[in-house]
């Protein structure tokens, strides 16, 4: 696997990379943590501030995973669960504790980058989920009302505002969540592990861990120049999740969404798009998200595919989508594409795996990370300092595999036509 980073909008424009070097050594801490993207990173900073020897291991470079690639998008909800649904999966208690991580998730992450003055174009001026369908419409009121019971503070918009709002004449109607935002993702994650340094952790990029052995007193983690002797392992793999614990690859499906960005565009061609800052998805299966940058450029993401290489494509139906709903930008120059792997689980929550002592695992945020992962590498940490199992946020699952995992894996191309159909009837 090459760890080179993909060349994107976000490699272009992002803050220099903290020096990681290389794990050349065999060397001891209190706690290991595998994966540099944001679940690591913040799990690390909380770590390392309350006195933990903390050493971070990835096998590409600081956010060299979903976390330096993905929309940037600062959401705050939970993907596809109403909240009946997440009621019957998780039980009252853990109700209560999700729907507040998740609808406090957006606010924390805004609160930590300002905490840290981190440099990474960060902005919460408003999500704007838009409904591809009636049924999607009246979904999204009925969960609207339940959400604001719980302080979410969203609003329906319907008709001549949503098209203002989005600058598209194809949706009907959405909800406007004011937690919601956005940043530049690579500088978030290079500015976490600024911090995380500051506080005393050890970063190693290009170091892949390649063995994980458990010893009378803790774990050995073997890279391929180095060890680390340690009591505690964090896997902060999400999306690129392999074989190092066993069968916890078999709790997820890895799908691979894309993204495609501009140079910056005239004002009057891109003036009528997201004129207030907001950032959208809508509520397609085959999503589309976008964000308009403050230098006139645009940012659009959606579902991405792999070839029989492992090379990541399907930007050409992301720009067809993307002329469809935002005439605007017919013909534009897509200067920037790339993509990256993200986790998707069997209930489509994520979760907070403790498979052996001293081993701990946090993913699987169904392409809703980028504030998630924050809420799971706080919890992680919160596990490390000693808290129970019972008072975290997220409950403590089994490792158990997605049923019928490989079909699903060897359908993902016809279950993606498929969706692309179910998307199209209900829109027309
Ligand atoms: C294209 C794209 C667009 C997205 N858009 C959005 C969005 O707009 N909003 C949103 O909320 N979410 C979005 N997501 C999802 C979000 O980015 C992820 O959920 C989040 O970044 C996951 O963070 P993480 O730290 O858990 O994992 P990652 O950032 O994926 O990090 C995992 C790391 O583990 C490392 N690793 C794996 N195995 C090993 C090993 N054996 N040894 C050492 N290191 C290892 C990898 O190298 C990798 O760096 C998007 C994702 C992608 C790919």
């Amino acid at each position: 696997m090459t760890t080179q980073f993909p060349g994107s909008l976000w490699v272009n424009t992002a803050v220099p990379l903290e020096p990681s070097p290389v794990l050349e050594a065999e060397v001891d801490c209190d706690v290991v943590i595998i994966g540099a993207g944001f679940t690591g990173l913040r799990a690390a900073l909380h770590l390392a501030e309350a006195g933990s020897r903390v050493i971070v291991l990835d096998a590409g470079d600081v956010g060299w995973g979903a976390s330096g690639r993905t929309g940037g998008q600062v959401n705050p909800m939970l993907p596809f669960n109403t909240p009946d649904k997440l009621m019957k999966l998780v039980g009252p208690q853990y109700f209560e504790r999700l729907t507040e991580t998740s609808l406090d998730s957006a606010d924390a992450l805004f609160a930590l980058i300002e905490k840290y003055q981190i440099d990474c174009q960060a902005r919460q001026k408003g999500w704007l989920r838009v409904d591809h369908c009636d049924k999607a419409r009246r979904v999204s009121a009925s969960n609207t009302e339940i959400w604001n019971r719980h302080g979410a503070n969203m609003q329906v918009v319907e008709g001549d505002e949503v098209a203002q709002l989005s600058g598209s004449r194809i949706y009907r109607s959405g909800v406007v969540s004011p937690r919601g935002g956005a940043v530049q993702p690579l500088s978030l994650a290079r500015g976490l592990a600024r911090a995380a340094l500051a506080a005393g952790a050890t970063i190693h990029g290009q170091s892949a861990v390649i063995g994980l052995a458990a010893t009378a007193d803790g774990w050995t983690v073997r890279t391929a120049n180095g060890s680390v002797s340690t009591e505690w392992v964090v896997l902060a793999t999400n999306g690129y999740t392999d074989g190092l614990c066993r069968g916890l690859d078999r709790t997820i499906i890895p799908v691979t969404p894309v993204q495609i960005a501009s140079d910056p565009l005239p004002a009057q061609q891109i003036d009528s798009i997201l004129p207030r800052g907001h950032t959208i998805s809508d509520t397609r299966r085959i999503i589309m998200y976008a964000r308009r940058e403050p230098d006139g450029r645009m940012v659009f993401g959606g579902h991405g595919k792999l070839d029989s290489n492992g090379n990541i494509g399907g930007h050409e139906w992301l720009i067809r989508d993307v002329e469809r709903i935002f005439p605007q930008l017919g013909g534009v120059n897509w200067r920037y594409r790339w993509g990256g792997h993200i986790a998707i689980t069997g209930d489509r929550l994520p979760h907070f795996h403790e498979p052996r002592k001293g081993l701990i695992a946090g993913l699987g945020y169904n392409g809703r990370g980028v504030a998630m992962s924050h809420a799971m590498g706080l919890c992680l940490a919160q596990r490390v300092l000693g808290a129970a199992p019972e008072t975290l946020p997220f409950p403590t699952t089994a490792i158990k595999s997605i049923p019928f995992r490989a079909i699903q894996m060897m359908g993902k191309g016809p279950v993606i036509e498929m969706m692309h159909m179910l998307d199209y009837l209900e829109s027309r």
